[in-house]
């Protein structure tokens, strides 16, 4: 029955065979149907004559994601989360109590409540597939892992890995795994179910990994547990600065529970799930994680038609050979084009230092990637067999619509041309080419290799193939795509220049570059706007810049500090010089910035933190509802609401604890909000021009 777990036994009745699920269910989640026939089946293994049982998925794709997170949602009331944990502990236990050996046979994802089941097993073995995964990323959605998790992986792997995966969130792949001691054996999809029930039948078991020493004492002596806590914790405070509660409550219980029995330990992780379950934080975390599924179903209708594609990036620039590299990493072969072997040398160069940071690849798949790529000279033939071209060249409508209008003569009809611009218009440059309705924008943020958000910019003749085409390319490269429309910024530099701006009316009234960027780290943006803005480049700011003020007029006008800055050389984070003073890894406010540019030496209307944190994010969210209202993200409101939140957390760094601006503003009080612009227009005139 589909939502249910079924139970057979090997015609010599000594094994039982625990299916998770019905074989049309794509992924298995622990519903409270699902758990309830779960026990009732190990119950039935309990009074049976079995010696060995194996737990297994219907699907090879996937084993077990763990709760239903709808219903992690729904919760509001601390005791219903607690009891929501007491029940999927109750069997748990009833599993690791079990007298028979038991087999967790994993493919595919094994992750949260699904994790926390086969730790409850004698063995677990897994295939080698690629979606073969385990972990507990419960901290990502602001909860800790609630079905004995905390009390039971530390004991299989020790207490610092536990930790590094508990704290992180983070899942592992089958090496991964087999390394961390998390998995006792790896092996073929084809012999998974032969060889778990061969190791339920006692035959040829794998041999139990002891922990390494250095693990076995920091986790077994209290000296030990208390060491591996503190440095755990500073850690987790330098890199959270104390917004998710989450990882920390995780770091309590888990240490805590390697010296308490399994019923003791138990009651504390399901109270800590319970609170944190109905935390704001999390909240907005599993609001945050709906939205990351709904970005990645966006380009599931053409995924099978981009499969075997030939691209074409046009210019190995920093975009450009971070685009290269990363189709290339999803099996594409590629051609760059660029105007020299100089400019197509450094792309290389990028590509191979990129490769070179990611660690877990070994030197074999760098080379595998690498070889997709072949650089080649503009002007050169190969054009014909072309399927999607990229092109990332300088940031010039009159080039860019020069190279697509040659281009578009060389391709095929059907061809998606796509441009990487950050500014310029798409419809504009779409009108030099037949066929407009391939053509489309496709704005990577800088870094590639990071940057998890793709904005896919829909010109008036864009047609929705298109759009599907290229959504599907940036999800299989693992990014977020959103689709919004053609107007001056787009959706993300629109929203984000009006708070950029603010930063620098701050700063023109005397308030420090400490107060303006210590308000917006105490929000919990990643970094201060000023900071952000030598990160971006003063040249590149003062582009942009032009390109809002021609597309929305004086609202968007700044003083003009980028360009005076960049006239004394100082461009920024490049030039190891802007707002601020850079040497390494180390930074400074630039002392001559007042002499620069005139700045009082302290404001005249002094302002609370509290006054700047909101005159710099009302802005975001003044600007992300008038985007809203125009139907940049798209006509149908509730879509539209959901990829303006994503959008700006995974494109602005607006704080993942927040869920996005516009959830932000709605937890916060639209009205209120909406209150304190007008009283912030009246101040200060048409740039609080409220949504
Ligand atoms: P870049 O200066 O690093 O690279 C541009 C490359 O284009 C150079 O290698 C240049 O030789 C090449 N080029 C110039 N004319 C060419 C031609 N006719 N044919 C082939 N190649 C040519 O620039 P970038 O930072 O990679 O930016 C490229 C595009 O991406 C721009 O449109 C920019 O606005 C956009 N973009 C940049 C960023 C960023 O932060 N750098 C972020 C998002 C989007």
């Amino acid at each position: 029955m589909t939502g249910t777990v079924s139970l057979t036994f090997s015609s010599d009745k000594a094994i039982a065979l625990l299916s998770l699920g019905n074989p049309d269910e794509r992924a298995i989640t622990l519903t409270p149907a699902r758990l309830q026939s779960f026990i009732a089946a190990l119950n039935e293994v309990k009074s049976s004559k079995a010696t060995g049982l194996v737990i297994f998925a219907p699907s090879l794709e996937s084993f077990c994601v763990g709760a239903d997170i709808s219903l992690i949602q729904s919760i509001t009331d601390p005791t219903h989360g607690a009891a929501l944990a007491a029940e999927g502990q109750a069997a748990y236990d009833l599993l690791e109590d079990l007298r028979c050996t038991t087999v967790a046979a994993i493919s595919g994802p094994c992750v949260g409540g699904g994790c926390e089941m086969v730790l409850a097993c004698t063995y677990r073995i897994m295939t080698d597939a690629k979606s073969s995964v385990i972990g507990l990323p419960e901290t990502k959605l602001g909860i800790l892992p609630g079905f004995g998790g905390t009390y039971r992986l530390p004991r299989v792997v020790g207490l610092p890995k536990a930790l590094d995966i508990i704290l992180a969130g983070k899942t592992l792949k089958a090496s991964q795994a087999l390394k961390a001691s998390l998995v006792d054996e790896i092996v073929s999809s084809a012999t998974l179910l032969s060889r778990a029930e061969e190791i339920a039948r006692g035959k040829n078991p794998p041999r139990r990994r002891k922990l390494a020493l250095i693990d076995r004492i920091l986790s077994s002596n209290l000296l030990g547990r208390a060491l591996v806590k503190n440095r755990a914790r500073t850690a987790l405070l330098k890199q959270t600065k104390g917004f998710y509660p989450a990882p920390i409550r995780a770091l309590n219980v888990t240490v805590a529970g390697l010296a308490q029995n399994r019923h003791e330990a138990l009651q504390v992780e399901a109270r800590e799930l319970g609170e944190l379950i109905t935390t704001q934080q999390s909240k907005a975390l599993v609001h945050l994680f709906f939205l990351t599924e709904a970005a990645k179903g966006l380009g599931k209708s053409a995924r099978k038609e981009i499969e075997g594609q030939h691209f074409m990036v046009i210019g190995a620039g920093t975009m450009g050979a971070g685009i290269a590299g990363a189709l290339a990493r999803n099996s594409h072969q590629v051609i760059v084009k660029d105007t020299s072997d100089s400019a197509l040398k450094r792309g290389k160069d990028h590509l191979t230092k990129e490769l070179g940071k990611l660690r877990y690849l070994s030197s074999f798949e760098r080379a595998a990637i690498a070889n997709r790529i072949d650089w080649l000279q503009f002007p050169s033939n190969s054009f014909e067999r072309s399927s999607v071209v990229i092109e990332a060249v300088f940031e010039d409508i009159n080039l860019k619509k020069k190279i697509f209008q040659d281009i578009a003569n060389r391709v095929p009809s059907d061809c998606i041309l796509a441009s990487n611009t950050s500014s310029l218009s798409v419809s504009e440059m779409a009108r030099a080419i037949s066929h407009p309705e391939r053509f489309v924008g496709m704005h990577f943020f800088n870094p590639v290799e990071k940057m998890p958000l793709v904005e896919i910019i829909r010109g008036e003749h864009t047609n929705d193939t298109t759009i599907a085409k290229v959504a599907a390319i940036a999800t299989e490269m693992g990014k977020f795509p959103i689709v919004v429309r053609d107007v001056p910024g787009f959706l993300i530099n629109r929203i984000l220049i009006p708070y950029l701006n603010e930063a620098v009316f701050l700063l023109q009234e005397g308030h420090s570059i400490e107060a303006i960027d210590g308000a917006a780290l105490d929000f919990g943006m990643p970094m201060g706007p000023i900071r952000l803005l030598d990160e971006v480049g003063l040249d590149v700011a003062a582009h942009v810049s032009k390109v809002m003020v021609a597309g929305y007029g004086e609202r968007m006008a700044v003083p003009d500090f980028a360009e005076r800055l960049q006239a004394l050389g100082r461009k920024g984070r490049k030039t190891n010089a802007g707002f601020y003073d850079y040497q390494g890894k180390s930074s400074a406010v630039w002392g001559g910035l007042a002499a620069a540019l005139n700045l009082p030496s302290k404001p005249q209307t002094p302002l609370s933190k509290q006054e700047i944190t909101e005159r710099l994010i009302y802005h975001l969210v003044n600007e992300a509802m008038k985007c809203l209202n125009e139907g940049v993200a798209g006509s149908e409101r509730e879509a539209a609401i959901k990829q303006i939140d994503l959008g700006t957390v995974m494109g602005i760094g607006f704080p993942p604890f927040r869920g996005g601006v516009l959830y932000f503003a709605q937890q916060a009080g639209l009205d209120s909000i909406r209150a304190r612009l007008t009283s912030f227009a009246a101040l200060y005139g048409s740039r609080y021009e409220v949504f």
